[in-house]
């Protein structure tokens, strides 16, 4: 049997979207979990992966002198528009941060010092915890491919849902609306928008959802720290209702949550009975009616 994708998003960060994906995970015994969140990964904090298998993860190339063959003569510098050189005593310094791996600065030097390398912009973990197995990664600081990172760590928890015959895949997205939150979410079975109750938390559920849209991808939505402004809460709900999105359900805003997580516990088993008076299992049901009816 195919498995189904389950993907936990937010239009912006701090919603408690991570909160969320690790209290579903005991629910779904047969599952993958995959890390996209791939520029501020958290989940393995919390869940404490044993690392079986670590790869680099190479999605670009950056310019690379070689002192011995460089006269200084500064033409790399000036062709590169991306100022992603600087003056040396010996030879130009390369900012790696800035260099496109564009090749511009090769073709100029006549001493044939510059090369153009593969350059390793993260990591990729093939992992397993004590509820399944896990894939995850981590971008390299000051990387912005991670669109490709996260795209890399879906195929990888596909190929593991596969082979270890997985229900379900779960997801923890990536906040925000850019093409890393794109590559989470495309062909998924469900997307779960995870919102607050607040001004910034309404528009950037308005603007994630936008973007599901799109690509029609299902969602469904919970609101996280319920209590927290009614007037939000009751704005987001309107907004459910007029665009027809599933509310999952209302989790009140609570210490219980950020102390599940302080002390590295899954908050829907360390506070169960918190969950489960706030509709927890009526939450996972209708998570589950709607990904086998899709
Ligand atoms: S163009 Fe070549 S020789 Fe000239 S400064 Fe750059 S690396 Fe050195
Ligand atoms: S490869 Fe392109 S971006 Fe990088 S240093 Fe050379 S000219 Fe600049």
């Amino acid at each position: 049997m195919k498995h189904k994708e389950i993907v936990l998003i937010s239009g912006k960060g701090g919603t408690g979207k991570t909160s969320m994906t690790a209290s579903l995970i005991p629910y779904f015994p047969k599952l993958v979990i995959a890390d996209c969140d791939v520029d501020a990964p958290d989940l393995d904090i919390l869940l404490e992966p044993k690392i079986l298998q670590k790869e680099d993860f190479i999605a670009t190339a950056k310019a690379v002198i070689d002192s011995s063959k460089c006269i200084n003569c500064g033409n790399c510098i000036n062709v590169c528009r991306f100022n992603a050189l600087s003056p040396g005593d010996n030879t130009p310094v390369v900012k790696e941060v800035y260099c496109e791996g564009c090749n511009a600065c090769s073709l100029v030097c006549s001493s044939d010092a510059i090369s153009i390398a593969p350059y390793k912009t993260g990591e990729i973990f093939d992992s397993v915890t004590e509820f399944g197995p896990m894939i995850h990664a981590r971008l390299t600081p000051g990387e912005e491919v991670s669109g490709r990172l996260v795209s890399e760590v879906r195929k990888r928890g596909k190929k593991k849902a596969e082979e270890t015959n997985a229900e379900v895949m779960l997801i923890d997205g990536p906040p925000g609306i850019a093409c890393n939150v794109i590559s989470s979410i495309t062909g998924a079975n469900l997307a779960i928008i995870v919102t607050e109750p607040t001004t910034s938390g309404l528009h950037d559920l308005i603007r994630v959802h936008d973007t599901a849209k799109k690509l029609k991808v299902p969602t469904a939505v919970i609101i996280n720290k319920d209590g927290l402004s009614s007037e939000y809460s009751n704005k987001i709900v309107s907004y459910t209702e007029t665009q027809g999105i599933i509310l999952l359900g209302r989790i009140p805003l609570s210490n219980k949550i950020l102390d599940s997580i302080n002390n590295k516990k899954i908050p829907s088993i360390n506070a169960k009975d918190f969950f489960i008076s706030n509709g927890w299992e009526l939450i996972i049901n209708n998570i589950n009616k709607m990904i086998y009816s899709s």
